[in-house]
């Protein structure tokens, strides 16, 4: 049984082997209810592995994975019902328009859903009647978390979100995740733009050979680095390229 503080998402000891290839080595954390969690380190690390281990979509050599009490292994389907993940862009249909996307993954999901109101929770509902084919990459990636949320998940999985979005698009984004957390949705982030994670996540795991070498608030990582005496090659300065680049272009988005 369950109670408000139980964790939502418990990975304990997870391991996977590829042939020769160690993926995932001891892998565990906890996840509290509303918090957004992210999965950061190198390519080829074993994030992607891990979480699709907790999202039953990979089954684990050995561990156990947990989401909202209910041992992933035992019943996949029961997690299924209950997470969004976000898909990669090129799952869609060209030639289908949003409200038909949005549609059609509601009757995957058994969810009465409006699809002109999921369309609106991401700001595409003006775009109901365009194709997949006509969307900018930003459009793109909202319709992927949009199709992510129509079974109202109580996890929400996002890889790579704004990953090839201009520094609007990816503000626009960020906004969306916050308001997704917001709503009560427990969120596991992995990427690779650290100013992101520094942004959005509460708590942060940095994996590297499939295992967790540091796990915390990005505020206490920072800390512990500078506890050691650490001293930025560069001297920081109170305004980054990014300001400029939104400085001089606007923060409205262009699609
Ligand atoms: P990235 O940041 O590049 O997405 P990642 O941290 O998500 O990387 P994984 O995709 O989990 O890492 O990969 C971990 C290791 O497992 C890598 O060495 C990768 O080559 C290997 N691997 C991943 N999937 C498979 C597979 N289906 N078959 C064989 N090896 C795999």
């Amino acid at each position: 049984m369950t109670n408000a503080i139980d964790p939502v998402i418990v990975a304990k000891d997870l391991r996977k082997k590829y042939g020769d290839i160690t993926a995932v080595n001891g892998i565990s954390f906890e996840v509290r209810p509303g918090e957004v969690f992210g999965m950061l380190g190198p390519n080829g690390a074993g994030k992607t592995t891990t979480v699709e281990i907790l999202e039953g979509m990979r089954d684990a050599d050995s561990g156990e994975a947990i989401i909202n009490g209910i041992n992933v292994k035992d019943d996949p389907t029961a997690v299924k019902a209950m997470i969004g993940v976000q898909l990669q862009q090129n799952a869609f249909f060209d030639n289908l328009k949003l409200s038909e996307i949005v549609d059609l993954y509601a009757k995957l999901y058994l969810a009465k859903v409006d699809p002109v109101e999921v369309l609106s929770r991401v700001g595409l509902d003006n775009r109901k009647n365009a194709k997949y084919a006509e969307l900018s990459g930003g459009q793109k990636q909202r319709l992927s978390v949009a199709v992510a949320l129509v079974n109202d998940p109580v996890v929400l999985f996002l890889d790579e979100p704004t990953t090839g979005l201009d520094p609007q698009a990816r503000r626009q984004l960020w906004e969306l995740v916050r308001k997704i957390q917001a709503g009560g949705a427990t969120i596991v982030l992995t990427t690779h733009y650290m100013e992101e994670a520094e942004e959005l996540c509460d708590r942060i795991a940095v994996v590297e050979n499939g295992e967790i070498i540091a796990l915390d608030t990005p505020d206490a990582l920072i800390d512990q680095l500078l506890s050691t005496g650490f001293k930025p090659e560069k001297r920081v300065r109170e305004a980054n390229l990014d300001d400029v680049f939104l400085n001089l272009t606007g923060h409205d988005l262009r699609d």
